[in-house]
């Protein structure tokens, strides 16, 4: 009898955490991961830190390598193999082989698309000129690394302000190099309310970065007088033209969809596949994880998509388990993150105050100051900032920044809001103490108090 194959497309965290959770329920499927560029299973989180110094080689991010997926789990995973069609009906892929091959076409019982992400660049001229580089993906971070080693980068332009550009921003900063971050819209870091975004802000500061917003990038200009010729030299934007001898484009990214789109599956929140808890999309067979995917909020209870390496591993595992013949659920997200900018911890889970009301919540909301510990021992001041529904009290999201004690604290309220507590119940929370982790009143629960008393006015 033939043995039931699964394909899957795509071998970084969705494709892979699929492939492998598959294997672990079946020992018996074929199972199969096209991926059309040379690298698989390494973390792109980890890129600004190689580009900044802190990991030493590349390699330190490669998690396995393909002969490790081939020996330990008996994974075909197969580089440079790009899937150019997908038949839904006749359950086929196509799939261009290296060295100028025919393309083959691979029967499937099962499919798992996890193509990932791709930048969404804006229009701008001179994108194609040397010394430009974006940090999506492995290669392009090894150019722009390389770029820098050569010695020769004396000033830095960032476009986008969002977690990625900050994370850069720290990465290419050193003290005889100069970096400018250009956001088009009027904020930085969208996803944060006015309080934190002061604190990053006045980190940037601290560490020289010159930050312009509402600075759209309409072109870059060269070294040599005509067209995307030479090495890059300027960036002009609506706040005026910025010297660079490298720019770094982190204007975010949009869910690699063509070919699933393509193959007549449905295509949801923000243009990402459409799937529902068990990962599958429209077509029987055909299931969809990671950056490509959409999935549900779990505070809004509207879809969304948030590209996330801890969401794509959840939603890879759940798509592989249930393409084996198992029936799990990946539930939804609340939207938690955190980043680091320079000294900085930055948090943030749920809705911020401009989501929230979006979504159409009446809303409290609190910030407090206090020490991440307690200050006899050092401990220095972050900031809390909670939002709540008026109608119920239960809490709609939360944001945090400071030196220390951020990262983690966050969790406490991503919990918080999967449980969906009111601020009540967070205000009851049995939370830990003692003087070098915490205070006795933790900062969460001294912003919960502020903000007990701002949903009795
Ligand atoms: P990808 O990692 O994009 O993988 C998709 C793969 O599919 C690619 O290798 C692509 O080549 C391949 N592919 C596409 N089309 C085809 C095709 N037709 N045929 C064959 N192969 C194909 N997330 C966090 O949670 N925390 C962080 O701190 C964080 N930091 C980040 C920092 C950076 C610089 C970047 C770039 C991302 C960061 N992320 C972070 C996001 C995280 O890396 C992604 O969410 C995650 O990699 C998504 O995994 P994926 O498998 O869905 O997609």
């Amino acid at each position: 009898m033939a043995r039931e194959r699964l394909v899957v497309i795509g071998g970084v965290a969705a494709g892979l955490s699929a492939a492998s959770q598959a294997r672990r329920l079946n020992r018996w499927m074929d199972i199969r991961v096209y991926e059309k560029g040379p690298d698989v299973s390494y973390s792109a989180c980890g890129l600004p830190y190689f580009v900044e110094g802190l990991v030493p080689d590349a390699d330190s991010l490669r998690v396995h390598s393909p002969e490790f997926f081939r020996t330990e789990r008996e994974i075909d995973v197969l580089t440079n193999h790009e899937a150019v069609e997908i038949s839904t009906s006749r359950r086929r892929v196509t799939v261009v082989t290296p060295g100028g091959r025919a393309p083959e076409d691979i029967p499937y019982d099962h499919l798992v698309i996890a193509t990932g992400a791709e930048p969404a660049w804006p229009e701008i001229q001179g994108l194609g000129l040397g010394g430009v580089f974006h940090v999506n993906d492995l290669q392009s971070t090894l150019a722009l690394k390389r770029y820098l080693d050569s010695g020769s980068v004396r000033q830095a332009v960032i476009i986008g302000g969002g977690y990625i550009g900050l994370e850069m921003a720290e990465a290419l900063k050193t003290s005889d190099r100069a970096v400018t971050l250009l956001e088009h819209s009027p904020h930085l870091f969208e996803a944060v309310d006015q309080q934190i975004l002061e604190m990053i802000q006045q980190e940037l500061g601290r560490h020289s970065v010159e930050v312009f917003t509402g600075a759209r990038v309409m072109s870059l200009a060269g070294d040599e007088p005509r067209g995307n010729k030479g090495s890059v030299r300027r960036v002009h934007s609506e706040q005026g033209s910025f010297e660079a001898d490298c720019v770094v484009l982190a204007t975010g990214v949009r869910p690699r969809v063509r070919l699933a789109e393509e193959a007549g599956i449905t295509l949801g929140t923000d243009g990402a596949i459409a799937v529902n808890d068990y990962m599958e999309t429209n077509i029987a067979g055909a299931l969809a994880a990671g950056d490509c995917a959409d999935t549900l909020n779990l505070v809004s209870g509207r879809r969304t998509y948030v590209p996330l390496g801890t969401t794509a591993n959840k939603q890879g595992r759940v798509a592989g388990e249930n393409a084996a013949g198992g029936r799990t659920r990946f539930p939804g997200i609340v939207g938690t993150a955190v980043v680091k900018v320079f000294s900085l911890e930055v948090g943030r889970t749920g809705l911020s105050q401009k989501q929230a009301q979006e979504a159409g919540y009446r809303i409290a909301e609190a910030a407090v100051r206090a020490p991440a510990r307690a200050r006899y021992l050092g401990g220095q001041d972050i900031i809390v900032k909670l939002v709540a529904d008026r109608s119920t009290g239960r809490l709609l999201g939360a944001q945090m920044a400071g030196p220390e004690g951020v990262a983690k604290r966050i969790d406490v309220l991503a919990t918080a809001l999967h449980a969906r507590l009111t601020a009540e119940q967070v205000y009851q929370l049995d939370l830990s103490y003692a003087p070098p982790f915490s205070t006795v009143w933790d900062p969460i629960l001294i912003a919960v108090r502020q903000l007990l008393r701002e949903l009795k006015r």
